[in-house]
């Protein structure tokens, strides 16, 4: 067994998704302080541009598998290419992002090889030779340090943006390794563009009182992970058409949409939306909160943005304590206001 920590990285449509470069980063630094050296496996197409971006995030080696095979099929080629790269080299460590492509092939790999596996890793360093895991626990109020036990590569799924990306500008040294052959079994094929399934069940925002369907328009689902800025709705929009007001702002700003639990468990806007504990964890450069009370849960998904601004009509609201803007009102009045001054200021 060496000790060597890789990275997992996603690439959707030819492009590497950020969660590649924090993860390659944080591979970087464990394997330096375990005497290993650190390595990203990247599958898909692209992967020429995608071994540069790794590289330049301090990883030496890149196992690049480029083939079209991995946007044809699901889940399946990728995990076989990983699988087997983990028997031929025996890392210590496999970091994946919890995202749904992360998670999907790491279960499959850990099931087919035994391996051990953790999610929701919020932080990890090495202490005396181990690597020791930070998890959230009983809804982000206490958190709970982990280590492996036994032998065998291990696999660590890291939340969403919860390690920095650190750009050494170093160059990876690129191994090719060959695609596997499409399923045998025929396995499940993708019928769009990969990493672009349920988008648009992801932009139903649900019925108008009229009946009819309410949709976000494409600019708006852009990767809530990788959004730049985000307007969340919650519990104090009153219902699914709120999200029209969020919305409006949202395209004025060219920002991306998420919500609370609340929204998402009223049937308001779908779960791919959620930020928070169970939802996707951001980390904009700006997170606008409308009508969002700011629970211990929902600031675990959104606690490191840049800039914090909370609308909320209470002033007593829990959000105004960890804000750095914070404005005092009914947002039925302040989101509309908001939009029409962001509309101006871009002469539109
Ligand atoms: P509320 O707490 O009901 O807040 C609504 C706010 O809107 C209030 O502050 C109110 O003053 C304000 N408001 C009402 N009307 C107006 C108006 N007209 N103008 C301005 N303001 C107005 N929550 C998440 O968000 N994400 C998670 O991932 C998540 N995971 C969870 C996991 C667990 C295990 C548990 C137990 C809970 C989780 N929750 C999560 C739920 C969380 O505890 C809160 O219940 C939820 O975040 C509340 O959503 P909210 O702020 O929209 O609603």
């Amino acid at each position: 067994m060496s000790n060597d920590v890789w990275a997992l990285a996603e690439i959707y449509n030819g492009k590497l998704a950020n969660i590649s470069l924090q993860l390659a980063s944080k591979a970087a630094e464990l394997a330096g302080a375990l005497g290993g050296s650190a390595a990203a496996v990247a599958m898909g197409t692209n992967t020429a541009t995608a071994a540069q971006e790794l590289g330049a995030c301090g990883v030496q080696t890149v196992y690049a598998s480029e083939g079209t095979v991995y946007s044809e099929y699901l889940i399946q080629p990728h995990a076989e290419t990983l699988a087997s790269l983990i028997q031929q080299q025996q890392p210590k460590l496999v970091l994946f992002g919890g995202t749904n492509y992360g998670r999907d092939v790491a279960a499959r790999v850990a099931a087919r090889l035994s391996l051990g596996l953790e999610y929701n890793v919020s932080e990890a360093i090495v202490e005396g030779g181990e690597v020791v895991m930070t998890v959230p626990a009983f809804g982000g109020a206490q958190s709970v340090k982990m280590t492996f036990q036994g032998e065998g590569t291990r696999l660590l799924g890291a939340r969403q943006n919860a390690f920095p990306t650190q750009r050494t500008g170093s160059t990876a040294q690129v191994e090719q390794v060959p695609p596997p052959a499409a399923p045998a079994n025929g396995g499940a094929r993708i019928s769009g563009p990969f990493g672009t399934e349920g988008a648009q069940e992801a932009g139903h925002l649900g019925k108008a009182p009229d009946g009819h369907d309410i949709w976000l328009p494409a600019a708006s689902r852009a990767k809530l992970e990788e959004a730049q800025i985000i307007v969340s709705g919650g519990r104090g929009l009153g219902g699914p058409q709120g999200f029209a007001q969020v919305e409006e702002l949202a395209a004025a700003l060219g920002a991306s949409v998420g919500a609370s639990r609340a929204a998402v468990d009223a049937g308001w806007i779908p779960y791919a939306h959620q930020v928070g504990q169970t939802g996707k964890t951001v980390k904009p450069t700006v997170y606008i909160a409308c009508g969002i009370s700011g629970a211990v849960q929902h600031k675990a998904g959104m606690g490191t943005a840049g800039l914090i601004i909370a609308i909320n009509k209470d002033k007593d609201a829990p959000i105004f304590q960890f804000c750095d803007l914070g404005v005092v009102g009914d947002l039925n009045v302040v989101v509309p206001q908001l939009t029409q001054a962001v509309k101006r200021h871009k002469g539109q």
